[in-house]
């Protein structure tokens, strides 16, 4: 082995030294932030302090929401709500789960989604997720059905992307409704339909790091009345039991009419990554959608990460690695068998790709995607750089 002082790359602030060993960091202002600093939401700001409509309860802008949001969606009924996982939780209580009954989902999934299923008295349902693409496994669904299954619950996660024309048959031919959960992929399409609507019931979020954000805030699409119906006399108490406010509706119609715009800014960027990466580096594999007539949107771009090709670092070592670098790629969340104890749920199989998903998945959260080209090259040049110095990475961080 060289010594540090005699290994030119080994120098401080040589440009090609990865941060975590002392080297300048790719990005040194830090990962870009969000929300962005956008003109129009400060104009909405100024206007509702002007016309006090950010202190009432009715105004226009709820109203304007749900008609945009409804015109983006086939014409569906729209619900406003207090956030993406109430959305769900009214989703589920739509299709009257409750005790005793079964909640299929994948065991990847959101954390809220097991929560909710939990909170109405049913049991979660864990499938395993496909290796191909880590998103749930429609094969393994049908196995998972029994006559307690009141709802099937379906992510897309992390740009990766679900056949829900598969899912919709297994689920029609059994008879039980599917929510699509779409709080990852507003304006996706989907095999030629917005994602959201091939659920009975669709679920989005306006969360604070989501790609419409209003700091909290969900929303549910249906075509189904009766699901509408038996919602709106759970929530409405003489007041709107979970409501979304007037000012986050007016803050998140401007950023509704820019979604496409963005979206496609964060598609090209990911093609760009995806192309790069590549050429330059073994051992971290975008997700990639194969679906024919089908665009995923990137709230997160996932990846597949490979410990081998990275001198043994694990997933979480390589992350903080990188996030030195300036470059905001994260581990995913965990498995959901993982982290609950076993009497919570019944699983299907051994689950050994969704176990391999909770170690091994990382996630690029999507401002960096509104970035320039050249960014996308700093990215990359980023990973690389870690790449090509993990050995010593890995010698620093064992001791
Ligand atoms: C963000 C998110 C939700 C809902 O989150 P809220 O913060 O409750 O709005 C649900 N499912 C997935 C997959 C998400 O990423």
């Amino acid at each position: 082995m060289t010594s540090h002082s005699d290994h030119p790359a080994l120098v401080p602030d040589h440009p090609d030294m990865p941060a975590v060993l002392g080297g300048m960091p790719t990005f040194p202002a830090g990962a870009p932030g969000w929300p962005l600093q956008d003109d129009a939401i400060r104009e909405v700001l100024l206007d509702a302090w002007e016309d006090g409509s950010w202190g009432r309860y009715h105004g226009p802008h709820c109203d304007r929401l749900i008609n945009a949001l409804s015109k983006m969606h086939d014409g569906a009924d729209v619900l406003l709500c207090s956030s993406g996982t109430v959305a769900m939780e009214l989703a589920l209580r739509g299709f009257k789960v409750g005790s005793g009954d079964e909640v299929i989902l994948a065991a990847y999934d959101f954390k809220a989604n097991f929560q909710n299923i939990l909170t109405l008295g049913a049991t979660p349902v864990l499938v395993d997720v496909e290796a191909r693409n880590w998103q749930i496994d429609p094969s393994q669904i049908e196995a998972a059905i029994t006559e307690k299954t009141r709802a099937i619950i379906v992510s897309h996660l992390h740009g990766g992307m679900v056949d829900m024309q598969a899912v919709r048959e297994i689920a029609e031919q059994a008879d039980v409704p599917v929510i699509e959960d779409a709080c990852q992929m507003h304006g996706a399409m989907v095999r030629g339909r917005t994602a959201g609507l091939w659920g009975d019931v669709g679920v989005l979020s306006f969360g604070g790091s989501k790609l419409l954000s209003a700091g909290r805030g969900g929303a549910l699409l249906t075509h189904r009345d009766d699901v509408l119906q038996r919602i709106r006399l759970y929530t409405h108490r003489g007041n709107d039991a979970s409501p979304l406010s007037e000012i986050q509706a007016a803050l998140l119609l401007p950023q509704l009419a820019r979604l496409a715009e963005r979206n496609a800014v964060r598609s090209e960027n990911v093609e760009r990554l995806t192309s790069q990466l590549k050429d330059r580096v073994a051992g971290l594999i975008p997700f990639h959608c194969d679906l024919s007539n089908s665009q995923p949107a990137f709230y997160k771009l996932g990846f597949r990460f490979q410990p081998d090709e990275f001198a043994g670092l694990t997933r979480d070592q390589f992350s903080c690695a990188i996030q030195a670098e300036g470059v905001a790629l994260q581990p995913g969340f965990r498995a959901l068998h993982a982290i609950h104890s076993q009497r919570r749920f019944r699983a299907i199989g051994e689950l050994p790709h969704a176990t391999e998903a909770d170690v091994n998945i990382l996630t690029l959260h999507h401002p960096v995607l509104l970035g320039s080209e050249n960014d996308m090259r700093q990215v990359v040049a980023a990973i690389w750089k870690i790449q090509i110095h993990a050995e010593r990475i890995a010698a620093y961080v064992s001791g």
